[in-house]
């Protein structure tokens, strides 16, 4: 396991960063992928965007948006169906069992 999946495990979001470049990378990575420099690691903000959804069944699927453009896709925990792209989300849950996962819920103020 890496080290991004091993802390996901734990239901910690973290990803590698380049303090040169001053971006995350992503896919997370022990070096940064544009200037191969070592990198390190923090939490994310769990605050994110919708940029896509889909129902199956009872269920919906999301594809999120991080800091950075840092995009997953997990399920949207919500009754409400009048989901608009653009809307803010908050990261309640995640955790790797052979794949990710990502739980979401929609952010109110
Ligand atoms: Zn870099």
């Amino acid at each position: 396991m890496t080290r991004f999946e091993i802390e996901l495990k734990k239901g910690n979001f973290v990803c590698s960063e380049c303090k040169k470049c001053n971006q995350l990378v992503w896919p997370p990575s022990e070096f940064c992928s544009k200037c191969f420099q070592s990198v390190t690691w923090r939490q994310i903000t769990p605050d994110a965007k919708l940029v896509e959804f889909s129902k199956k069944g009872d269920q919906i699927f999301c594809i999120a948006e991080f800091e950075d453009g840092i995009r997953v896709v997990g399920t949207l925990d919500t009754k409400h169906y009048d989901l608009k792209i653009g809307q803010s989300l908050l990261l309640t849950e995640c955790g790797f069992n052979g794949s990710e996962r990502f739980v979401f819920k929609i952010k109110t103020q």
